[in-house]
């Protein structure tokens, strides 16, 4: 992770203590500490290390921050980012994988503010607004209501595009102004709406 240029200490040390083969079917158990993505059922996969490196650095967090996060999936990026002592909100739009990992977080003991079984375009008006929020499925556009829910001088980290999408992290400058920068490509499952 030091070598491909994470440098941010609390994100290491973050994911030095977050067990990730707990997160993966057991089936790919001795891959568990590869840098490689793995399925974790309904046809969903857990993401890299080094992509959940990769945002968890643009996110820039300190102790305390809120945090929403779309995309629970298996929970190992919710894990890294509670390890980190963010507060966070997660969701996740597949009932299946919801439940599972629910399971998780009580047999692992890691706990979110709220795990919410939704559709992350909607994000969470009634909590919001956020220091930062991540997306961790590919989307083909920037959602509005997203922005909206931003504090200001927060960030949203989001691979934007399809297949592959393209890192992107934009900054709330002021209550009508983003500012945008990109860093390259990275592939995710699609940002899908609705719930099921
Ligand atoms: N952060 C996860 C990544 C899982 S893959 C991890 O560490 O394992 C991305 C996840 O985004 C999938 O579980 C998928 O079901 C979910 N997703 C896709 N569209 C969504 C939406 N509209 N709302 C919430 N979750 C969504």
């Amino acid at each position: 992770m030091r070598s491909k240029g994470i440098t941010d200490e609390s994100v290491l040390d973050a994911m030095n203590k977050v067990p990730r083969h707990l997160f993966l079917d057991s089936s790919f158990l001795e891959h568990a500490y590869q840098n490689k993505a793995f399925p974790i059922g309904a046809d969903q996969t857990i993401s890299h290390p080094y992509t959940v490196a990769f945002q968890s650095q643009l996110l820039q967090l300190k102790p305390g921050d809120k945090v929403l996060e779309i995309g629970t999936g298996s929970g190992y990026q919710c894990a890294v980012l509670l390890e980190m002592k963010a507060q966070i909100y997660t969701i996740e739009r597949q009932n299946e994988l919801y439940k599972k990992t629910n399971l998780l977080f009580r047999k692992l003991n890691y706990r979110p503010r709220k795990y919410v079984f939704g559709d992350g375009y909607k994000g969470l008006p009634e909590e919001a607004p956020f220091d930062s929020i991540i997306v961790t499925c590919g989307a083909p556009e920037i959602p509005q209501t997203l922005l909206s829910q931003l504090k200001i001088g927060g960030r949203l980290v989001i691979p934007v595009g399809s297949d592959p999408q393209i890192m992107t992290l934009i900054v709330r400058e002021s209550a009508t102004d983003f500012s945008k920068e990109t860093f390259g490509e990275f592939r995710f499952v699609p940002f899908l709406g609705g719930k099921n």
